[in-house]
């Protein structure tokens, strides 16, 4: 028998009131911060995230599934639901005529060949959004603030932003020697992945999760301590709109986030309890990245956050959300006339816009009522050959289990 491949879930019907309270949270929060919506392809040119996202970043090197087409094109799932497609996006369409900043959002699935465990997965889903044009710490400040209302608004309590700055290509290589120079007395001491990261991404030193790399990491040079003037007044900048805003912050010099487009601010939603490994969703600066993508330099800023992680939160903390609405009628039917009958009716009430479920097969009537409670729906016509006759059905309430016959006429008056 197949089974869904190692580390994808289907998301069944009564999981999907979660699914649809985080898309409309997400829907309504881009409403209110003027995000418009962008669907993007599931795959791409390969070179576009190993150019975007970076060669050298574990959801490059270790856990993107690449592969060739039959036209021989060499091809990737996308590792990460948006920012280097929605730059691919802005350049092709032009979108640099349009009014800057453009702020749009997507909803969508990315895929990481990595190892499966609670909150992550191989194919996970993620709401973010991007505005692309304006280099202005305001907008650092109103995107950070929409993912922290957005998270408030799902009706999430225990969270905090975490924050750090990471320069720029003028201030970064002299903060990258001098966190290597700190690192080179310990090239023995830590883990594997680090030696490797000392040599090509040292940046992603800071973030290690290794025990024996924590005090040397803790120990490391800040990156906020070498920003040059302009990232400096940029940072502050930022901090002081969020002090305004009333969006609680902690600095995190070990902040860097695994991917290289990022430059200036980069931030995390974090739940209170669980570290960073259980990141809700980040963020931050991308200056570089359209540029790096070959377009005319444009800064952006984003954030992304994982769905799946948001709903265990929301189980977690037993966040009521609504359910979805059963259908309003079942309609019950005993032998062929009656079937007939209930195929007829069935079909006018829907076109009058009643939701309706018709009882198929061949069971008893008990049966048949059994199968509407299961289902919740609150009210049941039934039909057998009595009512065929009379033009008839008797309606009952699954609640108080009272019956009424009445003229099919009056039912439809009902259901109007
Ligand atoms: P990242 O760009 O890696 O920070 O991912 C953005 C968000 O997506 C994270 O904060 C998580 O909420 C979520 N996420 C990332 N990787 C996974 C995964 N493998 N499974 C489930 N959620 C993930």
């Amino acid at each position: 028998m197949y089974r869904a491949p190692r580390g994808t879930q289907d998301i069944l019907p009564p999981e999907q009131p979660y699914w649809r309270y985080v898309e409309q949270k997400a829907a309504e929060i881009c409403r209110l911060y003027g995000y418009e919506r962008i669907d993007l392809p599931m795959f791409e040119d390969a070179g576009l995230f190993t150019r975007g996202v970076g060669e050298g970043t574990d959801i490059v090197e270790k856990e993107m599934y690449v592969f060739e087409d039959r036209g021989g094109n060499s091809l990737a799932l996308r590792p990460e639901a948006g920012t280097a497609s929605v730059c691919r996006a802005y350049l092709e369409h032009g979108l640099h005529n349009r009014p800057q900043p453009v702020r749009l959002f997507y909803l969508g699935p990315a895929f990481r060949y990595d190892r499966p465990q609670a909150g992550r997965y191989r194919q996970h889903h993620q709401f973010g959004c991007e505005a692309i044009g304006d280099a202005d710490p305001a907008l650092d400040a109103e995107v950070i603030d929409m993912a922290w209302q957005f998270f408030v608004s799902l009706g999430l309590g225990r969270f905090k932003i975490v924050l750090n700055s990471i320069g720029c290509k003028k201030c970064r290589p002299e903060y990258l020697s001098s966190l290597k120079e700190h690192y080179s007395p310990h090239t023995d001491e830590v883990c594997d992945d680090c030696k490797v990261r000392f040599q090509k991404n040292p940046l992603r030193l800071l973030d290690c999760r290794s025990p024996q790399c924590q005090p040397i990491a803790d120990a490391a040079p800040k990156s906020t301590d070498y920003l040059c003037a302009e990232c400096t007044e940029h940072y502050n900048d930022v901090k002081r709109y969020l002090g305004s805003l009333e969006i609680p912050f902690e600095e995190n010099h070990r902040l860097v986030r695994g991917l290289d487009y990022y430059t200036r601010t980069v931030f995390e939603v974090q739940p209170e309890e669980g570290g960073a490994q259980s990141s809700l969703g980040g963020g931050g600066r991308y200056d570089m990245l359209i540029e790096e993508l070959g377009g005319k330099p444009a800064p952006g800023i984003g954030f992304a956050t994982g769905i799946e992680r948001i709903i265990l939160g929301l189980q977690k903390e037993i966040v009521p959300v609504p359910s979805i609405s059963s259908p309003q009628l079942f309609i019950a039917n005993m032998g062929h006339e009656a079937r007939d009958a209930a195929l007829k009716l069935s079909t006018t009430l829907r076109r009058n816009g009643t939701a309706v479920i018709m009882a198929t097969g061949s069971r008893s009537l008990k049966a048949q009522l059994r199968q509407a409670n299961n289902l919740n729906v609150p009210r049941v016509a039934i039909i057998g050959e009595d009512e065929v006759k009379t033009g008839t059905v008797v309606l009952r309430d699954m609640t108080t289990s009272q019956q009424e016959s009445m003229p099919v006429g009056k039912l439809l008056e009902l259901f109007k």
